[in-house]
């Protein structure tokens, strides 16, 4: 997954152009940045890709959610089902907003349950964080019936599935809005950024408002502009797009070389009767960046994840008992440990997170391991690998 294995002379060139004849920031003064534009030559490789209308970049994916979420008027008090199994951000940003997150079951496709999405809705329930996890979604034409037919917004956490696409659209462009990371470990690196992606105009027009402190944005001379909105600083710098251009321009390469070796791994894995794989709906359209699967019980996955470590297998998540991916390993946010006084501290709608029932996602999670598949791997690389499930596995 990660983009910055294959960093070379590409993302060092787009750097030194903005040292040597750009500007470090990404809006206005262009006397001194010498048609150099990093941010809106990246937001144009995005559109143009995606087929989509709008993308704009921000400081990080967690910048981009919570830019998405105010955009798409989602806030104070409104309920937001959000799955247990996702990245921390998805819980923070809505708790920062001080909505209400309701925890929503995975199924074996690591993505949110369809079949009991419907009995977590309320007459406040305003959106659905579906959270593309580790390169792929599971039944997404589904979710997106539901939340049609209650209209609710669709929010597309497509942070871990950049270049992912489901029934040929792109993740992240299907519901209202959307959002990409390009931090340090994921498939488009670089450094700190994230996109907010969107086909609607009023959503595009506030996420640039709201992450540059409600500028407008019109005209050219900084100081000038109005603020039609308040806002706040999720600016992206000039450096960090540049590095971002680079590594879209080999977004082809990245997914070509991620499928070719997660699929040597699957073909090899396939032969082992205990081994079951992660259920991805269009699997022509995983990005590859890990390859998912499970085992018939909690005790053995635990016990095949040691003997992995053992092994010195790299790269391999038990995202059950790690301490990244599961709301139910987050003792800060069950018990909502917030650093001050905030908002959302004193709203007294916000469920008891430990009494919440993770009895199903549980039953998901406990027999699930997670490969990464790198892009710097040759053939010994990947023969180790092997040669190491072979030890591990039953036929
Ligand atoms: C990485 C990630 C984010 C946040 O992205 P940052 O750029 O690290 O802020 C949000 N959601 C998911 C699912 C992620 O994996």
């Amino acid at each position: 997954m990660p983009g910055f294995e294959i960093f070379d002379a590409k993302e060092k060139q787009g750097l030194l152009e903005v040292i040597d004849k750009g500007f470090t920031f990404r809006y206005n003064f262009d006397g001194v940045r010498n048609h150099v534009w990093k941010a809106k030559e990246f937001e144009s490789l995005i559109t143009k890709k995606f087929n989509l209308k709008h993308a704009h970049l921000v400081s990080s994916g967690t910048a981009a959610l919570t830019t998405a979420l105010a955009a798409a008027g989602i806030g104070a008090g409104d309920e937001v089902i959000v799955p247990a199994f996702t990245f921390v951000a998805s819980w923070e940003v809505l708790l920062f907003a001080g909505a209400i997150p309701v925890v929503a079951d995975i199924d074996e496709s690591l993505t949110i349950d369809p079949k009991h999405l419907e009995e977590k809705i309320t007459s406040r329930t305003k959106a659905v964080n579906l959270v593309h996890m580790c390169g792929a979604t599971g039944n997404l034409n589904e979710i997106k019936r539901i939340c049609d037919k209650h209209n609710l917004i669709l929010i597309e956490d497509a942070c871990q599935s950049t270049g992912a696409t489901y029934n040929g659209q792109y993740l992240g462009t299907i519901g209202q809005v959307g959002t990409l990371s390009f931090d340090s470990v994921k498939t488009i690196s670089c450094g700190e950024g994230g996109a907010v992606l969107t086909n609607d105009p009023k959503i595009y027009q506030l996420a640039h408002q709201l992450s540059d402190h409600g500028h407008d944005h019109i005209g050219s001379d900084r100081g000038a502009e109005s603020h039609p909105i308040i806002g706040y600083n999720y600016r992206i710098s000039e450096m960090n797009a540049a590095v971002g251009v680079a590594q879209f321009n080999k977004i082809d390469k990245i997914l070509a070389i991620q499928r070719k070796n997660k699929k040597i791994l699957k073909d090899f894995l396939a032969q082992f009767s205990e081994v079951s794989f992660r259920q991805i709906s269009d699997p022509e359209g995983d990005n590859a960046s890990f390859l998912s699967i499970f085992l018939p019980t909690g005790e053995r996955t635990l016990e095949v994840h040691r003997k992995l470590q053992e092994e010195s297998a790299t790269g391999v998540f038990y995202w059950y008992i790690n301490n990244w991916h599961y709301l139910k390993n987050w003792e800060h946010i069950l018990n909502l440990k917030f650093p001050a006084n905030l908002p959302i501290s004193l709203n007294s709608n916000l469920p008891d997170y430990n009494k919440a029932d993770y009895s199903i996602s549980d039953s998901i999670m406990k027999r699930s391991l997670s490969f990464l598949i790198n892009l710097s791997w040759d053939e010994k690389e990947i023969e180790k690998r092997l040669a190491i499930f072979s030890k591990v596995f039953y036929k």
